[in-house]
C-alpha cells in the first residue's frame, strides 16, 4: 500500500459516532511500522500543493525526507454521461485501496493552471478488483478540467492514494442504502461492484437522483447488476424526465421520506451513506432526520469544490 490514511482537509465524514471534520495539519503517508491510525493525516487544503511531493513523518518528526509521489499514466477516457468523463489510469505496482476510497491526482507539467492549482482530488470510480483505476468527473470549465480533457493518452500524473473511511460496514446484518446524486455516484459505483464480486451477503440499495437519464453516469451498468445480482437494488429517479430524449418508467422527484419507506421496511435498519457535494449530502441528510434516521447511522462523502 502506497500511503494510508482516513482524512484529509475540506471533506467531511460522519461515521457511527457522529459527524467530524478533518483540519490536522500534518502527513498522509504511513511510516514503516506504523499503522494507518498513526499516521497523520495530509496538511494539504484542497488544490494548493505547488509539487506533486508531500513531507512526511520523518520531516514531522525532526528528519528530512521528502518522497516522491507514484506516477500513475493516462490510458483512456470516455463520456460516460452529459457533460461527464471518465477517466482510466493504470494501477502502480503494490498499490491497493478499498472500495469507496479517493485520490489525489496532480498535473505534472500542465499547459495551464490557475489559483486552484495542479492537484484534484476524486473518488475511485474504479472497483479495486479492476485491474485500472478510474477517476469520473464533471467537466466544468476550469484549467486543471480543460487540461485533463486534452491530455495525451500515456501522460504521467502524480498520485497520491488512498485516502479516506467512506467505506462499507462489516456487518451484513444491516443494510447499507446509498442515497446520492449526479457526479457523488463515482464512490458508490466502486463499492457495490466490489461488494457484488466479493459476494458480501450485503443487501444494498442505491437511490440514484439525476435531472435526466442522459446525466446519469453508469446507470445502465447499475441497472444490469440490479437485474442480476439479488442483493443489490437500484432506485434511480429523475428529477426532470419531461426533458429527456429518452422514455424513463422508473422513480421520478427527489427522494423523500414516502420514496424511501417504498423501499425499505424498517428505516433504522440500515447504514445510510451520502455522497455528493456538501449542499446535496446535507439535502438528504435532512431526508433521514425528518424520517427519523439517526446521525449514527449516516455516513457521508461530502465533494469538497461543487
Ligand atoms: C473526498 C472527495 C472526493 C471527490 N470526488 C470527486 C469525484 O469523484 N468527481 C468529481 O468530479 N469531483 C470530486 N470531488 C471534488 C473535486 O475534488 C473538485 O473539487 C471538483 O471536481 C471541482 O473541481 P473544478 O476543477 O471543477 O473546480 P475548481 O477549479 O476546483 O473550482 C473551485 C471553485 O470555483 C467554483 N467553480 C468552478 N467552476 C465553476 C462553475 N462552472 N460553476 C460554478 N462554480 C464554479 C467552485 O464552486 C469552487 O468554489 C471530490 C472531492 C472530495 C473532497
Amino acid at each position: 500500500m502506497i500511503a494510508a490514511s482516513n482524512e484529509r482537509p475540506g471533506r467531511v465524514t460522519a461515521g457511527t459516532s457522529g459527524s467530524r471534520t478533518a483540519d490536522h495539519q500534518g502527513s498522509g503517508h504511513t511510516e514503516p511500522g506504523t499503522t494507518a491510525a498513526d499516521a497523520s493525516v495530509s496538511a494539504r487544503p484542497h488544490g494548493v500543493d505547488p509539487t506533486p511531493t508531500r513531507v512526511t513523518a520523518h520531516e514531522r518528526l525532526g528528519r528530512s525526507k521528502t518522497v516522491s509521489l507514484p506516477r500513475t499514466r493516462l490510458l483512456e477516457r470516455h463520456d460516460v454521461a452529459d457533460g461527464t468523463m471518465a477517466f482510466y489510469f493504470d494501477k502502480p505496482a503494490g498499490f491497493e485501496y478499498k472500495a469507496g476510497q479517493f485520490a489525489d491526482y496532480t498535473l505534472l507539467d500542465p499547459t495551464e493552471t490557475d489559483g486552484e492549482g495542479p492537484t484534484r482530488g476524486f473518488s475511485l470510480t474504479s472497483a479495486p478488483y479492476e485491474p485500472r483505476l478510474m477517476a469520473t468527473t464533471r467537466l466544468r470549465d476550469t484549467a486543471f478540467k480543460r487540461v485533463l480533457k486534452n491530455l495525451p493518452i500515456g501522460t504521467e500524473l502524480a498520485l497520491d492514494a488512498p485516502y479516506g473511511s467512506f467505506t462499507l460496514h462489516h456487518n451484513v446484518a444491516r443494510p447499507a442504502v446509498f442515497l446520492t446524486g449526479g457526479i457523488g455516484i463515482t464512490p458508490v459505483r466502486s463499492i457495490v461492484l466490489q461488494a457484488a464480486h466479493d459476494r458480501t451477503g450485503h443487501t444494498i440499495i442505491v437511490f440514484y437522483s439525476n435531472k435526466r437519464p442522459e446525466d446519469a453516469a453508469f446507470l445502465d451498468e447499475l441497472s444490469m447488476l440490479d437485474q442480476t445480482n439479488e442483493d443489490f437494488t437500484l432506485v434511480a429517479t429523475m428529477t426532470r424526465p419531461e426533458t429527456s430524449r429518452r422514455r424513463w418508467d422508473g422513480e421520478t422527484g427527489h427522494v423523500d421520506g414516502a420514496m424511501l419507506a417504498r423501499y425499505i421496511d424498517d428505516l433504522t435498519a440500515p447504514i445510510y451513506y451520502l455522497s455528493g457535494p456538501a449542499a446535496m449530502v446535507t439535502a438528504m441528510r435532512g431526508v433521514l432526520n425528518t424520517a427519523g434516521v439517526d446521525d449514527d447511522d449516516i455516513r457521508t462523502e461530502e465533494f469538497t469544490g461543487y
